[in-house]
């Protein structure tokens, strides 16, 4: 049975290795058994499933998901973790710990040696100062993970779930949502972490769509256009996509492109939704070869 998830056996624990918090890592461990238990449910976790974890920390999440899965794989970079880990998770089997900057571990081959190449479910309470390549990597990197259940940042769960006319839409609301269903699973608040984090935290889970949700011939011309867009937020969708030197179009072409989706002139980039981007790319590929 899980040992860890309380504040008196966390603590016990570090006393004992005499560790010490490294914030560069993000580290706040969770210590609250009612979220444990809200996101192994939320991740629908089977002994069927191979799970992929992301920082371990002392385990305690790890040991809520070798109960439920049939094989977890966690990544932690934090050598001073390693022994603890040794300790927490002696009496599972089904663990496997890797010392490893999850930025540079190679999914599908854990996926191959794992689950013979099968999707991985992939459940953390992630170090939030490196979300977003994290999650991008895991949406766009092409490895085989099916469903994402992660601790996130509060804001940032609110923009990957968020659409047009809200201030948090995005890039990142518009990537994700272009591989994923977003679902927000519970609010979490400072309190359910030691250290406390100064910001409010959020479950979410992003279910891997099988097709996405729109057509566009050339993907990576989309998000091109979308960057672009919103590097320059507060400027018109026509001057921020004129001024993107990474992108070859003339401004009559963008103008005409952007006058035949039937939007203003002055429309901004935060305005489209994701089908309106991806119309935008359609458009502006055709006027480009047939110029
Ligand atoms: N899962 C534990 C829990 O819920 O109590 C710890 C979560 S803590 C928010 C984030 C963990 O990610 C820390 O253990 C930290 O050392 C680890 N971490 C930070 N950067 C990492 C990286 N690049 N690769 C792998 N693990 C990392």
């Amino acid at each position: 049975m899980p040992t860890l998830g309380t504040p008196k056996n966390t603590i016990e624990i570090l006393q004992k290795y005499n560790f010490t918090f490294q914030k560069k890592y993000g580290q706040n461990f969770l210590i609250d058994t009612h979220v444990l238990d809200k996101i192994i449910r939320a991740a629908g976790i089977t002994k069927n499933d191979c799970v992929l974890e992301i920082g371990p920390g002392i385990g305690t999440m790890t040991q809520y998901l070798a109960e439920s899965a049939g094989h977890v794989t966690a990544v932690e970079i934090d050598a001073k973790l390693i022994p603890i880990l040794k300790e927490t998770l002696a009496d599972y089997d089904n663990v496997t710990v890797l010392h490893e900057d999850i930025l540079k571990t190679n999914i599908r081959a854990l996926a191959e040696t794992y689950n013979g190449g099968r999707p991985m479910k992939v459940v953390a309470n992630l170090p939030y100062y490196i979300t977003t390549p994290i999650i991008m990597n895991l949406l766009e990197g092409g490895a085989p993970v099916d469903n994402i259940t992660v601790m996130v940042q509060k804001e940032v769960a609110d923009r990957m779930q968020t659409g047009p006319g809200s201030k948090d839409y995005g890039a990142l609301s518009l990537a994700v949502q272009y591989y994923a269903e977003p679902y927000i699973v519970a609010n979490v608040p400072p309190n359910c972490f030691m250290p406390r984090p100064n910001v409010g935290s959020a479950v979410i889970r992003l279910t891997r769509r099988q097709m996405p949700p729109v057509r566009v011939s050339d993907p990576k011309l989309m998000f091109q256009l979308i960057r672009a867009s919103f590097n320059q937020r507060r400027k018109t969708l026509q001057n921020s996509l004129s001024n993107a030197a990474e992108l070859p179009f003339s401004r009559e072409e963008i103008s005409s492109a952007i006058e035949n989706l039937g939007l203003t002139a002055t429309v901004r980039g935060e305005e489209l939704t994701l089908k309106q981007f991806a119309a935008l790319a359609e458009k502006l590929e055709e006027l480009h070869k047939g110029r």
